[in-house]
């Protein structure tokens, strides 16, 4: 395992489209393992593969209750509104508030290349829409309704 570099807010790998993984191989694996690493390093609760300069649709996020890792992560259900303070290891020091849903059902994939599909509340919904904002190269600074300070 290793830490990889985040990208910070400016660099063209975080807006860009990330492709479609079509093959599970161990480089994927070896990214999964590696992302984690590094979410974990920076005390995020999540990073998307872009953000480490791969442009593949993947994500891990832990918003406290293990591990979640996505593989060509959808939305496909949304529900109700929250608004929210967030952070992004990509902007380090910037935290806005920012509508989402309340609660959000995605489809993925996991490493072994079945399908399941996860539903999040709260921190977890924020968590799903930020990473998968991040595959389709949008970040989280566009959608700030109120930048705030916070203390660190
Ligand atoms: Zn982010």
């Amino acid at each position: 395992m290793a830490i990889r570099n985040i990208r910070k807010a400016g660099d063209e790998v975080l807006i860009k489209k990330c492709r479609e993984v079509t093959v599970i191989d161990d480089r994927v694996i070896q990214l999964l393992e590696d992302m984690k690493e590094t979410m974990y390093e920076a005390n995020g609760v999540g990073l998307a593969a872009p953000q480490v300069g791969i442009l593949k649709r993947i994500a891990v996020i832990d918003v406290g209750d293990g591990p979640i890792e996505l593989i060509n992560p959808v939305i496909v259900e949304t529900e109700g509104e929250q608004c929210g303070t967030e952070g992004c290891l990509s902007a380090p020091g910037k935290y806005g508030e920012v509508i989402r849903p309340e609660k959000v059902t995605v489809t993925a994939t996991d490493r072994n290349g079945d399908n399941f599909k996860i539903t999040g509340e709260g921190l977890l919904a924020v968590a799903l829409c930020h990473e998968i904002d991040h595959l389709d190269g949008n970040l989280f600074l566009d959608k700030v309704i109120r930048f705030v300070e916070v203390e660190q």
